[in-house]
């Protein structure tokens, strides 16, 4: 999972300021690397491993010039997150552009091995984003005449949506202008936006809604699943439906990826988890069990969290000091790194502990490391019982999409019932949210129709292209980088 934003100012005007206000607003999306490609004569870029406000100084932005730009945060999925990887990616020839992307491309090894081989294209990154570049540029520069025009840039997405599989939502800038466009499914998610300023209008395409708020850019909309914009010379918005697939966002979007300010396809996100805990703390209630209090694990489980306790009818405490400047404990490179940040980065209170029945909530449990982590700790605090609870479903197979769960042994979950889950965490009890639960709680907070990709709960693909090779090559990545 990444963030990008793409912008498109007025004549004169630097897009880079508006661009680097949106990074930080998605920082959270990817805090591995950042980068960004403006244009004025030629593209200009400063790209590195990172945060954002560590990989760009104020003397970048004297060279970061031009009306255009295209900025991202990385979070590595496919590829070995080296600076080599970092993006946006860019090329001079045969076509000017400059482009981001959030997702994962699936048949990337394949590509490499047919698309690539033949033309004699040698990719110098092991990033997938690459890929898109190259099949999108290609099938650009086939176009009749110059300028581009919103035609050309269709029959170029349609080239990468018949070529590239997988889910990936695409923003990128070319001397002429901006485009974004989403995955055929929708999975990954791309809004757009603008501002009216006395300069002049500006558009921008990015992966929250959140970027525009802090930007100042109203929300114009969300793009349909398969759908694009093209804002070329004229500095009109042009829409066009390159593909007519089902719509299938990623629902651990609103579980834990995205900011509880964002909106997502007309759902608030913070809704979606206020529903999700009013919906577990009934699950609770059912099941006889008393609890004297809720402690969400600090940020995600928050908003949950109060809701959670709201329905239980007992107060919602925070029993878990965070400290937010050590690093993201799921991208350290072994379970022994990931535990002792875990420790470094939760200190508990032990007067919320003490003698009582604790619920501890979390979004979501994956390999189990920051439950296991966190009863020990309960424990040591004196809890009576402990009582974990997940607001999602149980993780029981890789995301191809671009979440960093790729490996199917990585699941606690995976191959144990909930007692046994509970025994391998130490726990007294574990309750998972039901995936019927956390779809009507979704669709309670906005959209009412919409239909999720939740493969990583069913092992249903939405693209239905995924094959046992695909999830071993990835797998295989994920080895070699030393993430599983
Ligand atoms: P684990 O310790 O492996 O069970 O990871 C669970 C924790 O990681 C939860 O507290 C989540 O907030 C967080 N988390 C869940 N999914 C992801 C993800 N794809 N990337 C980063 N963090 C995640």
């Amino acid at each position: 999972m990444c963030g990008f934003i793409s912008i498109l100012g007025p004549d004169g005007s630097d897009a880079i300021h508006d661009a680097l206000a949106g990074l930080l607003a998605i920082q959270h999306r990817g805090q591995d690397a950042a980068g960004a490609v403006t244009f004025k004569d030629k593209f200009h870029a400063k790209k590195g491993l990172g945060l954002v406000r560590e990989v760009f100084e104020t003397k970048h932005f004297g060279r970061l010039k031009g009306h255009l730009a295209v900025a991202h945060v990385r979070y590595p999925t496919v590829g070995l997150g080296d600076d080599g990887d970092v993006q946006p990616f860019w090329l001079d020839y045969p076509v000017g552009t400059a482009m981001a992307h959030n997702g994962n491309v699936t048949n990337f090894h394949e590509l490499k091995g047919t698309y690539f081989q033949q033309r004699n294209i040698h990719l110098s990154s092991s990033c997938d984003l690459e890929v898109v570049l190259y099949v999108f540029a290609d099938a650009l520069m086939r176009r009749a005449a110059d300028p581009i025009t919103v035609d050309d840039v269709q029959v170029a997405v349609k080239e990468v949506f018949d070529r590239v599989k997988g889910a990936y939502s695409v923003c990128g800038i070319t001397s002429e202008g901006m485009y974004a466009f989403r995955d055929p499914f929708g999975i990954k998610p791309c809004i757009f936006g603008k501002k009216v300023t006395p300069e002049g209008t500006w558009y921008a395409a990015a992966s929250e809604s959140v970027v525009l708020d802090v930007a100042g850019y109203e929300v114009v909309r969300d793009l349909k699943a398969g759908e694009m914009v093209w804002i070329g010379k004229d500095r009109v918005p042009q829409f066009r439906q390159v593909a007519n697939k089902p719509h299938r966002p990623c629902i651990f979007e609103y579980v834990y990826f995205a900011r509880p300010d964002t909106f997502l396809d007309g759902t608030s996100v913070y809704e979606a988890r206020m529903e999700l805990g009013r919906r577990l703390g009934r699950a609770f209630l059912q099941t006889g069990l008393q609890a004297d209090v809720v402690i969400p694990v600090p940020e995600s489980a928050r908003t949950a969290g109060q809701t959670m306790a709201e329905v239980i009818g007992v107060p919602c405490r925070e029993g878990f000091v965070k400290n937010r400047y050590v690093g993201r404990t799921f991208i350290m490179p072994n379970d022994k790194a990931r535990q002792a940040t875990i420790r470094a980065k939760l200190n508990p209170i032990r007067a919320e502990f003490e003698g009582k029945n604790v619920v501890i909530l979390d979004d979501s449990i994956v390999r189990g490391n920051t439950s296991r982590q966190i009863v020990k700790i309960a424990r040591q605090m004196g809890a009576k019982k402990i009582y974990l609870a997940s607001y999602s479903p149980k993780l029981l197979f890789p995301c191809l999409y671009g979440i960093d769960m790729s490996t199917k042994r990585e699941f606690i979950a995976r191959g144990r019932d909930d007692g046994e889950i509970a025994k391998e965490l130490g726990c007294d009890v574990v309750l998972y949210q039901t995936i019927e639960q956390m779809e009507d709680a979704v669709r309670a907070a906005g959209n009412k129709d919409l239909q999720f990709c939740k493969a990583c709960f069913e092992g249903k693909y939405p693209t239905g292209d995924i094959t046992e090779r695909m999830l071993s090559d990835i797998e295989q990545d994920r080895l070699e980088a030393g993430k599983a």
